[in-house]
């Protein structure tokens, strides 16, 4: 099938994303809105638009039913979620598919199995991913879950089966207090996700995150885009990420790939996907599945020369992924920073009309945003405003090329993430890529102290 007329169902940057690889494929847009996000810059550009209801996200861009509607009114033949919002909800992609619309995303038994953190940990294991030691599955047995933990050694750590954006977990020290971290974990589990199942990993102390980038046909082939390095991140979201890791070498990129892109063959994945690792003393753990496009897919894109969004309409329209493993060169390096409009010191959230905008150009450089001059950043969503990505043949000459593109940078009218990551690029572990998890959270406590 090919597709020739396409739903957006997101917003921001990542809406403006999809409409260009749409317009450069021959393939017409539809926006959908609310009202908070009439004046955006994807709603301006995509041929057609539709208001689907008022700036609550539940309302509008959760609102299945306005979606579907607003696909049937305009003719849309497929739909794209983007990230967040509807991109891993299996039940959406189900409605989409029952209606006859191709959904660019992965099948919704796919979407559903890894969004259950057990069965998904179950499903990587017999898959051959390497895991993090600890409960084969649920645990409600404190006598069991101190066999466990004894096994893995502590620390460890207690996860909700229902987990997301980094709650309901806690680490224990010692059997001592494993019986009431269980019940704290698990009735904030039940608080926030409305399930308290709870399982048991080993604590890693000082890990880097390292995610594999893959593609499937949906027909028992599948690839691998090697990896990115996510490790600075803040409360558990990425600031700043980086493609190849500074510390992988080509050898382990392409062991680690293997085993990833063969699991994802065998389980017959369908379009792109994100296998997510702790990584330490060279060791790989999996922790979870992310099946959709990410934030930081362009740092691959710059990487690979490969236009992911196109990969995924390709697919979706039921064609061969348009390269083989073989054919896909790593070559130098790029580097995405992820602009938010908050405060760079307190992380306040700072939305407002932009009164002065240049965005950088040059060589190798790359802005993904939705920002013009004039434009209102609506109080109602996530925070970010943009991504600055460059790409330089060595991690030096990406380094360089992004502290220029910085310096030019400008986006008047409210605080922005900008001078965070001037002061980041800065700094002397990062100009090593000497970093972990924990890094980032340490060293901005040092710049307050
Ligand atoms: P969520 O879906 O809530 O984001 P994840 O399983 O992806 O949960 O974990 C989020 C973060 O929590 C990880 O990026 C890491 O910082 C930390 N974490 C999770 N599991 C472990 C572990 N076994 N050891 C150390 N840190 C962990």
């Amino acid at each position: 099938m090919a597709i020739e007329k396409l739903l957006i169902a997101n917003r921001g940057e990542i809406a403006l994303r999809i409409h260009r690889a749409c317009h450069e494929m021959g393939i017409k847009t539809v926006a959908v809105h609310s009202t908070a996000d009439a004046d955006a810059m994807h709603v301006r550009l995509a041929d057609e638009a539709i208001c689907i209801g008022p700036p609550a996200a539940k309302d509008s861009y959760l609102n299945i039913a306005a979606i579907i509607s607003a696909a049937e009114i305009s003719g849309a033949d497929a739909i794209h979620p983007g990230y967040g919002f509807l991109s891993e909800n299996a039940k959406f992609a189900e409605i989409v598919e029952a209606h006859g619309l191709a959904f660019v995303g992965p099948k919704p038994e796919h979407i559903r199995t890894m969004g259950d953190k057990i069965e998904a940990k179950r499903t990587a294991g017999a898959l051959g991913l390497p895991l993090v030691p600890g409960s084969d599955g649920a645990v409600s047995d404190v006598e069991e879950a101190k066999i466990i933990a004894e096994a893995a050694g502590y620390p460890v750590i207690i996860k909700a089966a229902s987990g997301g954006g980094g709650r309901g977990m806690k680490v224990c020290t010692s059997p001592d207090d494993l019986e009431t971290l269980m019940q704290q974990a698990g009735s904030e589990a039940k608080a926030a996700f409305g399930d308290a199942t709870v399982y048991i990993e080993k604590y890693l102390g000082n890990p880097r995150h390292i995610e594999i980038q893959v593609f499937g046909d949906g027909n028992g082939n599948a690839i691998h885009l090697g990896e990115r390095d996510c490790s600075l991140q803040r409360r558990h979201q990425k600031v700043l990420e980086e493609a190849p890791s500074p510390v992988l070498s080509q050898a382990e990129r392409e062991r680690i790939g293997g085993v990833c892109a063969k699991a994802m063959a065998d389980m017959g994945y369908r379009g792109a996907g994100t296998i997510e690792f702790l990584w330490e003393n060279g060791e790989f753990y999996f922790i979870e599945m992310n099946t959709r496009l990410q934030v930081e897919h362009p740092v691959t894109e710059m990487i690979t020369g490969l236009d992911l969004v196109r990969e995924q309409i390709r697919v979706a329209e039921g064609k061969p992924l348009s390269v083989t493993q073989d054919e896909i060169r790593f070559t130098g390096h790029a580097i995405e920073c992820r602009i938010n409009a908050e405060d760079p010191r307190t992380f306040a959230p700072s939305p407002g009309t932009v009164t002065s905008y240049h965005v950088p150009g040059g060589m190798h450089v790359r802005v993904d945003s939705g920002l013009y001059q004039g434009y209102k950043v609506p109080p109602y969503y996530d925070s970010m405003i943009g991504k600055l990505i460059v790409y330089g043949r060595t991690r030096e000459g990406a380094i360089m090329r992004l502290r220029r593109a910085l310096e030019e940078y400008v986006i008047e009218g409210m605080k922005t993430t900008i001078p965070l990551h001037q002061a980041l690029l800065n700094d002397p572990d990062f100009l090593d890529g000497n970093y972990t998890i924990k890094w980032l959270e340490e060293w901005l406590a040092r710049q307050d102290g």
